[in-house]
């Protein structure tokens, strides 16, 4: 940490990132192969996905759907007229000895998604393009000792590529922008976003530049990150690495690199010439696509709520905080939740409590998602509305009536205080009666009370609180306490 921050002083970071995010279709690209992680190896695997002489590919439009979804949620100019053309390599875990892909024409130019910058302000990363195109088989060297292992169930599995313009100035900037881009397509539910498993994938440019300088530094781009957490930390081991080298006066190879997460290191994997020579051309077996603006429209119409856009509402709009904003908008089906709970109560901030506190407790502790919460938000709103009107303490709330409303989520919270006589005791007059009798049931400490021991508030609250199974308002009770030891 140290280095890195020395190098930070002199030089500055430059960071672009290309994504690949799988499309979660039934489908293929451009075939009826099941689309599926962890299916048995080779076994989602037809004539197409092979590559087989002859056959041709029929384009899955929900592959062009899902990316207009993610070109209109990032305001990117979506392409009217594009064809796709072919990417052309030699690899055994490409059949076909293409790829099928987006050059010239990608379905969408321009667009950003918005991060929080490293001055603590939202940011702006703008986006080159997203391009659709399809994935490649899996090469598996580390099974077999001697032989590579090729799976091509992934074979044609239809992709976005999300590529930035470098903008991004350090690892926490770039977690920042993977993160809001998970979180982006798991709200629109076109790819699950998970790094682990692939469907979610980042390359990371990275050059460094003396600070004030305008000319970008010599690049290298590193590949095979399964995390957000090493994307940062490759970023940070890339940033040292190029500043020794430019202090040793060594110059900084153009290559592709990848990341051992054993060492958090990178290690070279093979120089980069600069120009790929994968003779694209526009590919002969699919006809050219036309978007029309009616199915753009359709689908910005169908969009659902946008993370950034609830984050902005529940900050401005519901004067939550920060903190509150950002962990509502986590997960969609936290925020749909909350969306639902703040048509039924306007205390957006006992919303957001019972959001983060009693529900969320419930949900790790059992290991369920939102979508299997029983107690319908309403219902937290009528929990919301009786706490406010004082008919119920906050600790019998979440104490005693929520963990019965989970058992029995249809029943109604004030009913539940009813007849277990949780409803709060305002009546100063039978407090001042239960008090005295505490009073005379603790000599000793009634006496250190009245001589200033103000620390046996507590000791008494609690006897109060037993007495009356929590129903005492606190507030009536400290005043009552202090009324009835002056007459004691
Ligand atoms: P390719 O990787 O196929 O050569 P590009 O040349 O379009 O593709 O660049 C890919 C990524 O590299 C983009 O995200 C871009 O922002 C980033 N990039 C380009 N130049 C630099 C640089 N000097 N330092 C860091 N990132 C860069
Ligand atoms: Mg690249």
């Amino acid at each position: 940490m140290e280095d890195l921050n020395r190098v930070l002083e002199k030089y500055e970071p430059v960071i672009g990132l290309e994504i690949h995010a799988q499309l979660n279709t039934k489908s293929k690209a451009y075939c009826n192969d099941i689309n599926e992680f962890g299916a048995v190896p080779n076994t989602n695997v037809g004539p197409v996905s092979l590559g087989h002489p002859g056959t041709l590919p029929v384009f899955n439009e929900n592959t062009l759907k899902y990316a207009v979804r993610l070109g209109l949620a990032c305001k990117s100019q979506i392409t009217r007229d594009m064809h796709f053309d072919r990417k052309n390599y030699f690899y055994a875990d490409l059949p076909k000895g293409y790829q099928i892909t987006q050059d010239k024409t990608p379905i969408c130019r321009g667009g950003e998604i918005l991060i929080k910058g490293d001055d603590g302000n939202e940011k702006s990363i703008e986006l080159t393009r997203i391009h659709m195109e399809e994935d490649s088989g899996k090469s598996i060297h580390d099974i077999d000792p001697f032989d590579t292992l090729i799976d091509l169930n992934r074979a044609g599995v239809p992709l976005v590529e999300i590529v930035t313009e470098p903008v991004l100035k350090s690892a926490n900037e770039a977690y920042n922008y993977l993160t809001e881009v998970r979180k982006l397509v798991r709200y629109l539910d076109i790819c699950d976003g998970n790094m682990e498993e692939g469907s979610m994938r980042c390359d990371v440019n990275i050059s460094i530049m003396p600070r004030g300088s305008k000319e970008f530094g010599q690049r290298v781009e590193v590949k095979n990150m399964n995390s957000i957490r090493n994307v940062a930390k490759a970023i940070e081991f890339e940033i040292i690495r190029h500043a020794e080298l430019i202090e040793k006066g060594e110059p900084i190879l153009q290559e592709t690199r990848n990341f051992d997460a054993s060492t958090n290191s990178t290690v070279g994997m093979r120089k980069k010439e600069d120009a790929h020579d994968y003779r694209y051309f526009p590919e002969p077996d699919l006809t050219p696509l036309h978007v029309s603006q009616e199915y753009i429209q359709a689908q910005k119409d169908s969009l659902p709520p946008l993370p950034n856009d609830l984050f902005k509402k529940y900050q401005k709009d519901l004067k939550l905080s920060e903190y509150d904003a950002t962990n509502l908008t986590d997960s969609k089906g936290i925020a749909l939740y909350f969306e639902e709970l703040i048509k039924e109560t306007k205390n957006y901030k006992a919303a957001a409590n019972w959001m983060m506190g009693s529900i969320k407790s419930y949900l790790n502790q059992n290991a369920l998602e939102i979508e299997d919460f029983p107690i319908q938000p309403e219902t937290i709103a009528q929990l919301i509305s009786i706490i406010d009107s004082e008919q119920i303490s906050n600790s019998v709330a979440t104490q005693k009536v929520f963990p019965l409303l989970l058992k029995n989520p249809k029943q109604d919270p004030l009913n539940i205080a009813k007849e277990n006589n949780w409803i709060t005791q305002n009546d100063s007059g039978a407090l001042e009666d239960i008090i005295a009798t505490i009073f005379k049931e603790n000599p000793a400490e009634t006496e250190r009370f009245k001589n200033g021991e103000k620390k046996l508030t507590g000791f008494f609250m609690g006897k109060i609180m037993q007495a009356t199974k929590g129903a005492a308002n606190p507030k009536t009770t400290a005043q009552a306490i202090n009324k009835v030891i002056q007459n004691f």
